[in-house]
């Protein structure tokens, strides 16, 4: 397809960017929060309203779920002849909002302020999904005819798993997942160091796991607290001893290749690791922060119970730990690491949970190309310096990868907008306009790089 054809269509976006932003926050609007515990998240209202948008331009959907409130939208692309080659993914659901009174607006109320819209979802991940439904929709209402076929899946439960969602579906429906590539969350962030701009490609993700730890005493009043063993002290042993963790390093992660690119010079080892990083962060703290979670293992109290009364010495307490795993780590690494922290407390105990094992898919494919020519004409540059990146969260791609569709982790944001100050999952969530647009532009400029218009 020529320029002048995708410039046309970029046309057509730019001329509705109103449109784009009020289908955006109507998607925040929809407090589709997920909390983890059943009954939640509530993202079969998400789909509805996806269903009923995308009707109104002849793309008609199915809704799959595996309890009826908590739906995952599929919209396969009428106007194709040949077999399905692409999949444009993104999540319903949202974490919840820890404490409403720090925000400064609504989280649900998607004001526009700054050049930037503000709720919970904004970013993650109702971004994405209002450009890849805007993308399909002007492809549509165009009547763009396609000889490979695509579609825009949306899913469940991503931030608990994806036993409601992708998961779900992979198990249940893996045919409606069945393509040669995918396009999802988890990377395309740019980096601009001077005037030079990069894109992180979302090639693989770090795993993550979580541990459980039980530590053990003996209850008693607290006003003799001597007759008792008190668990707190040995979970703040425990606690002491993981925050002192040292993480073995490592820079076996393909972006330890490209730092050239970022002007720097030496080639990183174990030795050398941590002033590399240093380099780095002088030079952009988000490159540097990345590096940093890129070379070790993260091991990471996020959750502490127990105690039944005040006046009651606690029998048990118990202590969560999120662990993050580098490509090549596993679930014995870590018992590893644990067992040689804890071995020296008394009455402690850990198990171990997979949430998501650690997954990549190939750099350098039709893919890959696809996305470099669309980015460079939806953000107007042709400098970009492109760089495999594993992503240190985890989305739904590791089921797709798992079902062999190469997938990538790419939103094409804005290089104007700081990714970093989108505040994904914390207070005061936001999007930048020009991300949205710009990603809008993007998915469309793959789907016609990639399914070859007639
Ligand atoms: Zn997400």
């Amino acid at each position: 397809m020529s320029i002048s054809n995708y410039l046309n269509l970029f046309e057509q976006i730019d001329k509705n960017i109103d449109n784009l932003i009020e289908l955006h926050r109507a998607l925040i609007k929809i407090p589709s929060v997920n909390s983890g515990y059943m009954p939640t998240g509530n993202e079969t209202k998400v789909a509805e309203f996806i269903s009923k948008w995308l009707s109104d331009f002849d793309l008609s959907s199915d809704i799959l779920c595996r309890v009826p409130e908590r739906g995952n939208l599929i919209c396969e692309y009428p106007l194709s002849e040949g077999e399905r080659k692409l999949l444009l993914m993104s999540h319903s659901d949202v974490v919840p909002v820890e404490n409403e009174k720090k925000w400064h607006r609504d989280p649900f109320g998607a004001a526009v302020e700054d050049g930037k819209i503000w709720g919970r979802g904004s970013s993650d991940c109702k971004g994405l999904l209002a450009s890849q439904m805007f993308a399909m929709m002007i492809l549509a209402k165009n009547k763009i005819r396609l000889n490979h076929g695509f579609s825009l899946v949306c899913g469940a439960d991503e931030e608990h798993g994806g036993r409601y969602g992708f998961g779900w579906l992979a198990d249940n429906h893996p045919n409606v997942l069945k393509a040669k590539y995918a396009i999802n969350e988890g990377g395309g962030s740019p980096v601009t160091i001077g005037k030079n701009l990069y894109y992180l490609l979302g090639t693989g993700e770090k795993g993550r796991l979580e541990v459980k730890i039980n530590v053990k005493g003996e209850s008693s009043h607290a006003s003799v607290p001597w007759l008792g063993e008190n668990a707190l002290q040995n979970s703040s042993n425990a606690l002491m001893k993981i925050f002192n963790y040292q993480p073995d390093l490592d820079c076996s992660t393909d972006i330890f290749n490209y730092l050239n690119l970022f002007g720097i010079e030496t080639k990183p080892s174990i030795e050398n690791l941590e002033s590399i990083i240093q380099e780095a962060t002088d030079k952009n703290p988000n490159l540097g922060s990345l590096l940093r979670a890129l070379s070790r293992m993260t091991i990471t109290p996020t959750m502490i119970n127990g105690g039944i009364k005040s006046n009651s010495v606690p029998e048990e307490i118990q202590i969560i730990l999120d662990v993050r795993t580098l490509p090549h780590q596993s679930d014995k690494d870590l018992d590893e690491k644990l067992s040689e922290l804890l071995n020296d407390i008394p009455n402690i105990s850990y198990e171990i949970d997979y949430m998501a094992k650690p997954n990549s898919s190939p750099f350098e494919t039709e893919l890959t190309e696809a996305i470099k020519k669309s980015q460079a004409l939806s953000v107007s540059r042709d400098d970009i310096q492109w760089i495999p990146s594993v992503s240190n969260g985890f989305t739904d791609s590791r089921f797709t990868r798992e079902l062999d569709v190469i997938t990538y982790g790419f939103r094409g944001g804005h290089p104007d907008d700081n990714p970093n100050s989108e505040n994904v999952h914390g207070t005061d969530e936001n999007y930048g306009i020009k991300s949205l647009i710009s990603s809008t532009k993007t998915m469309l400029g793959v789907v016609l790089e990639l399914c070859d218009p007639n």
